[in-house]
């Protein structure tokens, strides 16, 4: 890691009050806020001295280029591939709904969790991403978002990677989203495949976030193969932790679950998810998979969709339905990256605002 320059949001305060400490104080604020508050380019600060400004772009290089972008048809969701300092990619993707608008970023280049159904987990691991890295991704959707008339709300640590094997770097993003950015604990979402020791860190960090485990299956036999963490940290290890955190921080637990056709959809698989998030009182998340090239399997239809979540309802259990969003254009986690491996480094479909 050593070897990746610092980028932009990468610095703090402090760092760039050092930096520019020959200039009046409310430069370094005028810099800060164009960097946080609007999350524009350097030139685009008018109230700034060219000169300086051209010293702040030169200092604290972007650390991510637009590879590609595409767009879904109603222009509801926005996905975009990133170019790291050291040629690696990652995706974000924005996402409008009525009532809020959440981007889900990435937290490492690849993954080394090997989910089977994830195009992430097929291609491997990478690097774990900077705090820059992943609090950029958060700036430029912003800003992309204001554009578009519109306040990013939610942030979701549901794009490439597993935050908790990236655990500090993430959680100092985490504070710079929030510290820096100004953006509710409550509105930020961390999301593990059930690393207990991050669930046990998270329990005692200092910001009240929201988790969500990527359970999918819930017995060890089929969790085994399915999401093979789970070898290492097994159902009767993870419900424990999850207790320990619900019981420690009073926050309502999420459990994500993707539907997958004949796989883990039937009513026993259900019965089980039911008997296994009853106790901890959590709430599940429901998304029929996006296909992947490397696990051609198709997500479970609607009508059997809905005789899932109700068997959930009538045994006790929240949850709720979501609609897969922005298959036109491979939003799903891993997606545009491996579709594009290779190939050029176009704009898939430019800006369309
Ligand atoms: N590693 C973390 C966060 C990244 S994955 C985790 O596992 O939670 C974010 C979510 O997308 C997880 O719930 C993951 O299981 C799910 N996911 C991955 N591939 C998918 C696919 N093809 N279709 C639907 N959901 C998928």
């Amino acid at each position: 890691m050593s070897e990746l320059p610092r980028s932009r949001y990468d610095w703090t305060r402090a760092d760039l009050a050092e930096l520019l400490a020959d200039q009046p104080r409310y430069r370094v604020d005028q810099v800060w806020q164009g960097l946080h508050d609007h999350g524009t380019e350097p030139d685009d600060w008018s109230n700034v001295p060219k000169a300086l400004r051209a010293r702040v772009a030169e200092a604290l290089p972007p650390a991510l280029e637009r590879a590609a972008e595409s767009v879904s048809d109603d222009g509801e969701t926005v996905k975009w591939l990133w170019s790291l300092a050291d040629g690696r990619q990652v995706e974000s993707v924005l996402m409008h709904y009525p009532d809020r608008t959440t981007v889900c970023v990435s937290s490492q280049a690849g993954c080394a969790m090997a989910c089977g159904f994830c195009a992430t987990g097929q291609a491997g691991f990478d690097r774990h991403l900077t705090t820059g890295e992943i609090v950029e991704q958060v700036v430029r959707a912003r800003r992309r978002s204001a554009e578009a008339g519109k306040r990013l709300s939610n942030i979701v640590f549901m794009g490439m990677g597993e935050p908790f094997a990236n655990y500090d770097r993430t959680w100092e993003a985490v504070h710079r989203i929030h510290d820096d950015l100004g953006i509710g604990a409550r509105h930020l979402t961390l999301s593990t495949v059930g690393i207990v020791p991050g669930i046990r860190r998270l329990a005692e960090a200092d910001l009240p976030v929201n988790l969500a485990v990527s359970l999918h299956v819930a017995n060890d036999a089929e969790r085994d193969e399915l999401v093979p963490i789970n070898r290492r940290y097994p159902l009767d290890v993870l419900a424990e932790a999850c207790a320990d955190y619900v019981e420690a921080t009073h926050r309502r637990l999420s459990f994500e679950w993707a539907l997958i056709d004949g796989t883990n959809d039937t009513d026993r698989h259900a019965d089980e998810l039911a008997a296994y998030a009853r106790p901890l009182r959590a709430h599940v998340n429901l998304i029929p998979l996006n296909p992947t090239p490397g696990y051609p399997v198709r997500g479970t239809p609607p009508d059997r969709v809905r005789a899932f979540a109700r068997r959930l309802e009538d045994l006790g259990v929240n949850a709720t339905v979501r609609r897969t969003r922005g298959t036109d254009i491979d939003a799903a986690c891993g997606q545009l990256r491996a579709s594009h491996a290779g190939g050029p480094t176009a704009v898939d479909s430019p800006t369309r605002r």
